[in-house]
């Protein structure tokens, strides 16, 4: 930590435990390890230096690249939904900043998070291992394939905006395990719950939703 974080350790702390109650137990997130999750990370170390001020925002913040940094509310949603259990094996596909993988992590899950660009990939990789979340591991790559050298996935939770559940997610993901994901077209997406039930998907949709798009083999083309 650096010395003008730690003089304000205790304002972000309280800043994060207000962003906590006011957007996401207002809201309806009951989970309270996606919650102590929540309050526990660090959110404005994953911020580019001149968006700190913003860690807290109630909506998605630039993170360069054109890409973003997720609404505090959706990383709880769709942390929630996912149903993650110390110990699982859990696939992220938009590793972005980080920030969701270290989520992921503080709840004790394995996270492998996949991104497509090498430069946010590398930023992400750096404060997680700046701030000792050991079991988030992230691989530069186009995570609409999955990533099958780390399957199976007791969950996979995509971050972008999916045209369909990729088969390849399907086919990594373990049985019993259940992917949540924004699905539908470039503007707009639902949050997408699929379980794997005896090899089969059971699929429900909760709120809707407005995401980056997932570019790459199963994603948008490049420029839509
Ligand atoms: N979960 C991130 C966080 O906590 O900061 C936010 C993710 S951001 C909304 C979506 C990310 O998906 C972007 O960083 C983008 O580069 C990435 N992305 C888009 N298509 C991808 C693909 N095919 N494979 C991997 N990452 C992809």
């Amino acid at each position: 930590m650096r010395e003008d974080d730690n003089a304000h350790a205790d304002e972000y702390l309280n800043a994060r435990r207000r962003m906590a109650e006011r957007q996401l137990v207002a809201r309806g997130i009951k989970d309270e390890r996606v919650l102590s999750a929540i309050v526990a990370v660090p959110r404005h170390e994953f911020m580019p230096p001149e968006r700190r001020a913003d860690a807290h925002f109630d909506g998605a913040v630039p993170i360069g690249e054109a890409q973003t940094i997720s609404q505090p509310y959706m990383v709880a949603l769709m942390v929630e939904l996912l149903e993650v259990e110390p110990g699982q094996r859990i696939l992220e596909v938009g590793a972005g900043s980080g920030y969701q993988a270290a989520v992921l992590a503080e709840m004790g899950a394995e996270v492998y998070g996949i991104e497509l660009i090498p430069a946010l990939a590398k930023r992400a990789e750096a404060v997680l291992e700046r701030l000792g979340y050991e079991q988030a591991h992230i691989i530069i790559g186009d995570g609409s394939k999955g990533y099958a050298k780390a399957a199976p996935y007791d969950g996979i939770i995509v971050a972008a905006a999916a045209p369909a559940i990729s088969p390849a997610w399907v086919e990594q993901l373990s049985e019993g395990g259940r992917i949540v994901a924004p699905v539908g077209s470039l503007h707009h997406q639902v949050c997408t719950v699929a379980r794997k039930v005896k090899g089969e998907m059971k699929v429900r949709e909760d709120i809707g939703c407005v995401f980056v798009p997932l570019l790459g083999e199963h994603g948008w083309d490049r420029g839509v």
